[in-house]
């Protein structure tokens, strides 16, 4: 155990090691400068880069790199050593204030949507002291935001600050309504992350998981995930070995690892760290990908992070705990036992539910992508129709509130706010709707829509900027107010009543469901190209300009990028798809139906009718000609692929053309799959891969 605690942080520049190795005068100002959220000053700037400096040279680094996350989901870094040329061919060692606060890097190579055209190609990355610096791979890495010249965000974590400042502003105001003295208010995330492993030399030897990152061809194995035994079940030997490897790559980095175990699907797994502030659960999530795929490859494993790798089984989403947290220590979204709490808890749960019904659109457009268009929308949990599960005891309360009748429970109390105890409810209280996007869990909502492979910067961006948008407004009506009880009370029940359609506790993969959604007027975007026009509807350019999160130019690259990665994303798994089926499965099913032939007049030779045997290679060539044609169909589709200036019509071009003929393709294939001789059949099929590890 002394050994885990040794290794925790151990290459972290944090606030131990800042506190022990500057001086106590900078240390102080440091620290007032993160809390603040204020400026550097360059002279403390110099001071902190001399002794990150020095720490990291004493473990052997010799390359520093301002490490950010542009617009394509994953990090990026770009080296320099330390090394400064002296008289003499000397050189010495150095880190500069300036260098640690200041970075130059050429945007033109990371997407950027239209603000490419519109600024110069150059960005600038800065540090974001808020985030420690850490060592990765024998270079120190320096959080930092990457923005244009023009000061336009052209990452991830720029916005994620920009919301966290917005929820923080408003949070506080409402806060101080209820006579509290906290003076910041952060999210915080607890992302559960959901991955495949599978054997490595199985993996080389299918072109569609090296390209795409998912399988295009396969059928379900005889055994998947029907009988319920992988989920929580013993981890084996090899997957053992990586979690513990990976627990302690991610100790080291400050990652706070702790749960390890089997999802639902044969080779599927989780690992979900404890909760911190947005901004540092973001940070680490991307290291907790990029370790995951490193320390498998160490095993002879490869990590899938794609939503969907194999088509019959449950794909990998990211689950996104999601509270708000006080500086003095509480939890905004803890019902709590004391009168005062629960009216401040049940203001704060009306946020969430108006929060969450007004911008529901922008929700699922965060969790929008290629790959995670297999799960949402596609008979997997959770639907693509956003809706909040509360649980019986907390619905109960809603509705009484919204009826204004008696609340009954157990404990029986009249519901007046701001006199109320909340019953006490217990944590884990109903049976967890595993179907709901959306749900309450005790203390704090569990958003689970998010793509296994995606960054949780932009979903944490619409979820701390509209609930900072709803308690703008409110904070606006109960400043405001000469009778702050009754104005809070009749607040809370006239936005509960206007917005509890979001509501639904039922099963979110029914028929019926999709009905009452309708009826209820909830946004249902099955598919990415469905939901992201709405991204840059007016009331969503509205709420990004009123908290200074996006300008339009900054809203409108973002719907660009999407789009265009998209794009790019269908017609690599479509060039994929057509080099599979063309060089490999119809040749070895050509070389079958020959084997069959001659097996055919060999009996026959013997007097006897191979009457299975014809059958089969009937089968086999009908559906190879099937095949072939529908190979000449997706050459064609990808050939006549829109190039045009318009992002979404080039994308549903792949969505409404490509992705058919990539399914017409596939469907014939597994077909065929499943008549061809294994020894035949040109790559490792579902069950190698699902039960190889
Ligand atoms: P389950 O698998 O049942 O959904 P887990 O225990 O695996 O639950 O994950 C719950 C996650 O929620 C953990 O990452 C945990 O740290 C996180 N969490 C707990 N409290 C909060 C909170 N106040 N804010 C954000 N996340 C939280
Ligand atoms: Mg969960």
């Amino acid at each position: 155990m002394a050994r885990m605690e040794e290794l925790f942080g151990i290459n972290v520049f944090n606030d131990a090691v800042m506190q022990k190795r500057l001086p106590r005068e900078t240390y102080k100002a440091l620290h007032k400068t993160i809390d603040d959220g204020r400026p550097l000053k360059p002279e403390l700037a110099s001071v902190v880069a001399n002794a990150m400096k020095d720490w990291a040279i004493e473990q052997g680094v010799t390359h520093y790199t301002h490490w950010f996350q542009p617009m394509n989901g994953v990090t990026a870094e770009k080296h320099d050593s330390f090394i400064s040329p002296r008289e003499g061919g000397r050189i010495i060692l150095e880190f500069s204030g300036k260098e640690l606060v200041h970075g130059e890097s050429d945007a033109s190579s990371f997407p950027s949507g239209g603000l490419r055209a519109t600024f110069e190609a150059r960005g600038y990355t800065a540090w974001d002291p808020t985030s420690y610096a850490f060592i990765k791979d024998g270079v120190l890495c320096i959080p930092t935001a990457f923005c244009s010249y023009g000061g336009e965000a052209l990452d991830a974590k720029t916005p994620l600050l920009r919301s966290m400042e917005a929820l923080n502003k408003q949070a506080v105001r409402v806060l101080k309504l209820f006579g509290r003295d906290a003076t910041h208010v952060t999210s915080t995330v607890g992302p559960e992350q959901e991955y495949f492993l599978v054997d490595r030399k199985l993996y080389d030897q299918r072109k569609d998981l090296i390209f795409t990152g998912r399988t295009l061809f396969g059928n379900k194995p005889p055994k998947g995930q029907e009988m319920e035994d992988h989920y929580s079940g013993a981890i084996k030997p090899r997957v053992k070995a990586f979690m513990t490897e990976l627990d302690e790559e991610l100790w080291k980095l400050g990652v706070l690892a702790k749960t390890e175990h089997n999802e639902v699907a044969p080779a599927q797994h989780e690992m979900a760290p404890i909760y911190s502030v947005t901004t540092i659960a973001t940070d680490h999530n991307q290291l907790t990908m990029e370790m995951m795929k490193k320390v498998a490859l160490r095993h002879g494993l490869v990590c899938l992070l794609h939503e969907k790798p194999f088509a019959g089984v449950n794909g990998s989403g990211k689950h996104n705990n999601w509270s708000m947290s006080t500086n003095t220590g509480y939890n905004l979204l803890n019902p709590g036992d004391d009168p005062a709490s629960s009216a401040q808890f049940l203001l704060f749960l009306t946020a969430m539910i108006k929060a969450v019904d007004v911008h529901a659109d922008l929700l699922r457009i965060s969790t929008a992508s290629a790959g995670n268009d297999h799960r949402l929308g596609a008979n997997e949990a959770p639907p693509a129709i956003i809706s909040m599960f509360l649980g019986d005891e907390l619905t109960a309360i809603v509705n009484s509130l919204i009826s204004e009748t008696e609340y009954h429970s157990a404990a029986r109390k009249d519901l007046e706010i701001g006199v109320t105890v909340l019953p006490k409810f217990p944590q884990d209280n109903t049976d967890r709707n595993r179907t709901s996007p959306f749900a309450f869990t005790g203390n704090k909502f569990e958003f689970r829509s998010l793509g296994a492979s995606a960054s949780i910067a932009d979903t944490n961006v619409v979820l701390n900027t509209i609930v900072a948008d709803v308690l703008m407004e409110f904070a606006d009506i109960l400043e405001k107010s000469e009778d702050f009880k009754a104005t809070l009370h009749n607040l809370i029940v006239k936005t509960l009543r206007e917005h509890s359609r979001i509501i639904f506790n039922g099963n979110g993969y029914s028929a019926e469901w999709l009905e009452e959604a309708q009826r209820r007027g909830l946004p249902n975007f099955p598919s990415t190209v469905d939901a992201l026009p709405h991204m840059m509807d007016q009331k969503n350019l509205d709420l990004f300009a009123r908290h200074g999160i996006f300008n339009q130019v900054e809203l409108r690259s973002r719907y660009e990028i999407t789009l265009e990665s998209y794009t790019k994303i269908v017609n690599i798994e479509a060039e994929t798809c057509l080099m599979m089926a063309e060089r490999q499965i119809f040749p070895a099913c050509a070389k079958f139906a020959g084997e069959m032939g001659r097996i055919v007049k060999d009996v026959k030779a013997c007097g006897v009718e191979p009457v299975a045997e014809m059958k089969l290679l009937q089968k086999v060539t009908q559906r190879n000609a099937i095949l072939f044609e529908a190979i000449d169909k997706l050459r064609e589709a990808i050939r006549s692929a829109l190039h045009t200036p318009d992002a979404l019509a080039n994308a549903r071009y792949e969505h409404d053309v490509v992705i058919p003929a990539m399914e017409a393709v596939r469907t014939v294939a597994d077909d065929l799959e499943t008549l061809v001789g294994k020894e035949f059949w040109p790559f490792p099929t579902y069950d190698d891969l699902l039960f190889n590890v």
